[in-house]
């Protein structure tokens, strides 16, 4: 049973794809088809009245606005989860054992992000890293309006969309929030550095 559901959603899946190429597919054709009979390449094409294009155009961009909404659909239909993202694998892998403390914030992509800290300092002096390299960013980050945690899904048009369930604030950004949280951590932590040594 479930072999044939996955042979009939295939059959629809290159029926769709077929119509969604049509008005591309029929250019072609018409255009080989024209070559061969006139010698000319657009004879056909431009014979065909212009309401059929427009009709095939129509179906076409139908389609892929419908294709487009169920997979933006589709990415917020899992539960998102908290994680604290280090680049180095070694600290992720002490989280379990000594959890975190909330050290700073920084503003970044129109989002705030807090950044946490190792609860061990032995672990660091052994390992002899400096200890801003063990610093970690909470992911997701929260709303700069109301500090409310943010959510992630398909932007329309490519790249993500972040909102807030509370204030429906949303910010469009062109990455996840796994990829801006490492920009906003290496920031953060290039800043924490700077502010120390000044000191
Ligand atoms: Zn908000």
């Amino acid at each position: 049973m479930e072999r044939k559901i996955e042979i009939l959603s295939n059959i629809i899946g290159i029926i769709t794809n077929i119509v969604t190429l049509s008005p591309l597919i029929v250019f072609l054709l018409a255009g080989i088809w024209s070559y061969i009979s006139t010698g000319n390449f657009f004879d056909v094409i431009l014979a065909i009245p212009y309401y059929i294009w427009i009709v095939l155009l129509s179906i076409s961009i139908f389609i892929l606005i419908i294709k487009r909404k169920e997979k933006i659909k589709q990415s917020k239909l899992f539960i998102q989860r908290k994680i604290l993202f280090s680049p180095d694998i070694n600290i992720t892998d002490q989280l379990d054992l000594h959890g975190t403390t909330e050290v700073a914030e920084i503003n970044y992509n129109e989002a705030k992000w807090k950044i946490h800290k190792l609860n061990d300092s032995l672990y660091l002096y052994i390992r002899q890293s400096d200890p801003i390299e063990s610093l970690l960013i909470e992911i997701p980050p929260k709303c700069l309006n109301c500090n409310t945690d943010l959510f992630q899904r398909l932007g329309f048009w490519g790249g993500y969309v972040w909102e807030c369930k509370r204030c429906n604030k949303s910010i469009k950004s062109s990455d996840s929030f796994q990829i801006i949280g490492s920009h906003a951590l290496a920031v953060a932590k290039s800043e924490i550095k700077d502010n120390r040594d000044k000191k």
